[in-house]
């Protein structure tokens, strides 16, 4: 091992390239399936320079300053921090936001959440009023409010909202939106609303100790652990929803791809819903449970 490292760090001549090589090769090593594009990403946002340029300059020689800048960026990933806790930010349908240890990292298929939202939301008057219960980052919120541009959003978190705040103001969308700090199982939701959205922590608590590491030493566990079996947020929002709800307004929930039918039955149960549908993400797995509430 240890003359390959040598081996590994003979080859690195100074070039930018050389060490997005070596980079790469080390985040192999140590297991990391995106190994490549994990390599790419923190050396250009290390430089502050866009992924192309870096790959349309590979012979840039890096000063000192710069390579050892990249090396412990480099080790912090080798111990599986994620990337978006070593870079600061994390992209959400086509937009930056800052992220840290404190929030979730959006995930791509959350995406999935804000489309649905868009579509029930298309036949309701402006101005619409919702409410994201477990904000994070403010992703959910901020999105909204930057495609609708007739809404104001109520917005839940338990921890911290400094970087939902910081978001907010970066996208120009505070006056949109009512950061209000507290647990949403304990605090009133001050509703009606049209619509209201959430991805709660789902994970089955033993489930955590099996998620990957990036995951499971460095993500807020409280964003994650959703009790037992992982059901226990939907168990309390779908009822208590639908009396913070307008007649005919929307619950659209974030689900675990393998939760549809557990979901399902807790809308049933609750016997206040119409329009039950769930759908899925891009890889394919269920990722959206939503319906609307009856008329009576
Ligand atoms: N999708 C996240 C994960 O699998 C979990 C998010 C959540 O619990 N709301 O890591």
């Amino acid at each position: 091992m240890l003359l390959e490292e040598t081996k590994l760090d003979l080859s690195r001549d100074g070039t930018v390239y050389s060490f997005l090589n070596w980079a790469s090769q080390k985040f192999l090593r140590a297991g990391i399936t995106s190994h490549r594009l994990d390599a790419e990403i923190l050396i250009a946002d290390g430089l502050k320079i866009s992924r192309t340029e870096l790959m349309t300059h590979p012979e840039r020689i890096l000063n000192r300053a710069e390579e050892q800048m990249l090396c412990s960026r480099i080790e912090r990933r080798v111990l599986r921090e994620p990337v978006s806790h070593i870079t600061g930010n994390q992209e959400f349908w086509s937009l930056d936001f800052a992220v840290n240890e404190k929030v979730l990292t959006p995930r791509p298929e959350t995406e999935i959440l804000i489309e649905q939202c868009l579509k029930a939301l298309e036949k309701i008057s402006t101005p619409v009023r919702i409410l994201d219960l477990g904000t994070g980052s403010g992703v959910l919120s901020i999105v909204l409010a930057k495609e609708i541009s007739q809404c104001q959003i109520t917005a839940l978190e338990n921890s911290a909202l400094e970087i939902a705040r910081k978001n907010a103001l970066h996208h120009a969308v505070t006056d949109q939106i009512c950061f209000v700090s507290g647990d949403f199982m304990q605090i009133d939701w001050q509703g009606p609303y049209h619509l209201i959205v959430s991805n709660p922590p789902y994970i089955a608590s033993e489930n955590l100790l099996t998620c990957m590491p990036e995951v499971r030493q460095y993500e807020p566990p409280q964003a994650l652990d959703g009790g037992e079996d992982g059901l226990d947020y939907y168990r309390y929002i779908v009822p208590m929803a639908w009396e913070q709800l307008e007649k005919n307004g929307w619950l659209v929930l974030e689900i675990g791809h393998n939760q549809a039918s557990a979901v399902v039955e807790i809308f049933e149960d609750c016997s206040r819903y119409q329009d039950l549908q769930v759908v899925q993400d891009y890889s394919g797995y269920d990722r959206v449970v939503l319906a609307r509430t009856m008329n009576g």
